[in-house]
């Protein structure tokens, strides 16, 4: 190992690892992984194939959505007592859309040693080849799984200047691009990257109608993982007054509905437990 990358004790490394292609997993992402003392990771099987294509055997501590507050702990004493270790996702930097949020903020609040060790993500290698504007753009994750809530969010960034950046599974892809299609109308360009990294790569530039002909054409084309991209609107309309019904149903798929009605009671004068009441009415729980 490199002295520029000799490992500190008592430090977390979030180590990026590939979206496909194993030659992406960088030199010093393979030091790390090899010599670090645990290796925090999403899913053990999946990273255990990782290790055993590097040659590296290490102690794994699975850490997922379900118990990260649980594992924190854990993660917490081990660095207190000198160790080092790593956190790893399923593929590409974890917290991008993956878990570790949570266990970094609260070794950053600990006065704890995180440290990058950066490589790829899907957001930046699809927009790296999309020709669309990459000066400002906006990644979005993934967009809610229902079609009602998912219209709601897309509708909330139809103004949005900058380049809007999604993540989607195969099994929504379709209904997603008809959905924005709907809502961004015919002519937005966008472009589409599926399988990044892969031996099925593809883009697919375009207009929304364009994207959704070429890709539901072939059920091969519906196959695999999707970046979805989409430009800005280069002629956003003013500012104009805020729509506080519209306000209010937007809230709706973020927050809890106390919440929901406390915001809007406060900017809009009305009675907050009748917006609570609408609330419950809105989500068919009334
Ligand atoms: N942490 C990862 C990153 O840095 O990109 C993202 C993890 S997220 C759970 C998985 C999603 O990322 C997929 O559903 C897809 O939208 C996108 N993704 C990951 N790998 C990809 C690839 N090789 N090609 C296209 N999209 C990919």
């Amino acid at each position: 190992m490199t002295s520029a990358s000799r490992l500190q004790a008592g430090t977390l490394y979030i180590v990026a690892t590939p979206i496909g292609n194993l030659s992406d997993l960088t030199e010093r992402a393979k030091q790390v992984l090899a010599s670090v003392d645990v290796i925090a990771c999403e899913d053990t099987r999946h990273t255990q194939k990782l290790l055993q294509h590097l040659g590296i055997r290490k102690p794994l501590l699975s850490v997922h959505e379900h118990n990260e507050r649980e594992r924190t702990e854990q993660v917490i004493h081990h660095l207190r007592q000198g160790q080092t270790m790593a956190l790893v996702s399923d593929a590409g930097t974890p917290l991008i859309s993956d878990p570790g949020f949570p266990l970094v903020q609260a070794l950053r609040s600990e006065g704890l040693n995180v440290s990058p060790v950066p490589g790829v993500s899907a957001i930046i290698t699809a927009l790296s080849a999309a020709g669309l504007p990459t000066d400002r753009f906006t990644f979005e994750g993934f967009l809610p799984h229902k079609a009602g809530g998912k219209r709601e969010k897309l509708e909330a960034q139809a103004q949005e200047p900058r380049t809007l950046v999604y993540y989607e599974a195969k099994h929504r892809i379709i209904e997603t691009l008809q959905i924005m299609a709907e809502v961004f109308g015919p002519e937005r360009p966008a472009c589409v990257a599926r399988e990044l990294t892969k031996t099925f790569e593809t883009f697919y530039p375009g207009t929304l109608p364009q994207i959704i002909e070429q890709i539901s054409a072939d059920d091969d084309q519906q196959k695999g993982e999707f970046v979805v991209m989409i430009a800005g609107n280069p002629d956003p309309a003013p500012a104009s007054e805020v729509d506080m019904d519209k306000l209010f149903r937007l809230l709706l798929v973020e927050l809890p509905p106390k919440k929901a009605a406390a915001i809007v009671a406060e900017l809009s004068g009305e009675n907050k437990k009748a917006l609570y009441q609408k609330a419950l009415e809105i989500q068919g729980k009334a």
